[in-house]
């Protein structure tokens, strides 16, 4: 069918309650940051979230968080550590008195292991010191490094800059929220484009592409059309009705 909106890697298939109508075939993008289609897509996105963040006027800073290899049993409990250490860090923060809002960048080094960039907005100064002595205590590397973010765009540019690597040349493994943000960074929400399904429809996820799912579908004998073909055919109808 040729779908071209997004990578179509997934069909949203409607099932109609009405026999004898067609079955409504979706494309649907697996949003996923090893796909070559959707990883420039979200990279872009998370950029402008950073971006628009970074314009608003007030104290930004860039901070780095590192790992120290040897806290580390190996790289997979580096990796699934992660998650743990950044709460650790936050709250601790937060007790210490430097609240703040934070866009977060998970990267690779070239080795495999995890660090993180962050813009972080705050009012409270943090010495380096501190920080280094709280990330140290959460589970991280001692080095940190954290800095004024004077010229925040060339900031947000650098912190998103990971996202834009190719799709499948990074060892961040499967499943990994590269990019996070807390509630209240200003910018953009997050859109999603879907539109609410049609309730006359029976609604399924299919995890092929939807050029697959559509053959398949019509291999079974149903008639099948796509979202926008079945707008036209309604509008005709409407038009050869009145
Ligand atoms: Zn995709």
């Amino acid at each position: 069918m040729g779908y071209e909106q997004g990578c179509a890697r997934w069909a949203m298939v409607g099932w109609p309650m009405v026999a004898g109508e067609p079955v409504i075939v979706c494309p649907f993008k697996c949003n996923s940051w090893r796909c070559e289609r959707c990883a420039p897509n979200k990279a872009r996105r998370w950029f402008n979230i950073a971006l628009s963040g970074a314009r608003v006027p007030g104290r930004i800073r860039f901070i780095t968080i590192t790992t120290d290899t040897s806290k580390e049993g190996g790289q997979y409990e580096a990796w699934i550590g992660q998650g743990t250490r950044w709460n650790r860090l936050r709250s601790s923060l937060k007790s210490a008195g430097y609240t703040g809002e934070y866009l977060r960048v998970l990267e690779a080094t070239k080795a495999g292991w995890p660090h993180i960039h962050l813009l972080w907005r705050g009012a409270a100064y943090i010495p380096q010191r501190r920080l280094s002595e709280l990330a140290d205590k959460a589970g991280f590397g001692r080095i940190c490094h954290i800095k004024r973010a004077d010229g925040a765009e060339g900031y947000a540019r650098y912190v998103c800059k990971y996202l834009f690597k190719a799709a499948d040349s990074t060892p961040v493994p499967f499943g990994y929220r590269r990019a996070c943000k807390s509630a209240n960074w200003p910018g953009p929400e997050w859109r999603d484009d879907a539109t609410a399904p049609d309730p006359y429809y029976r609604w399924d996820i299919m995890r092929w592409h939807a050029d697959t799912v559509a053959a398949g579908i019509a291999a079974d004998g149903y008639t099948v059309t796509t979202p926008r073909q079945q707008r036209r055919d309604m509008e005709r109808g409407a038009r050869d009705a009145g």
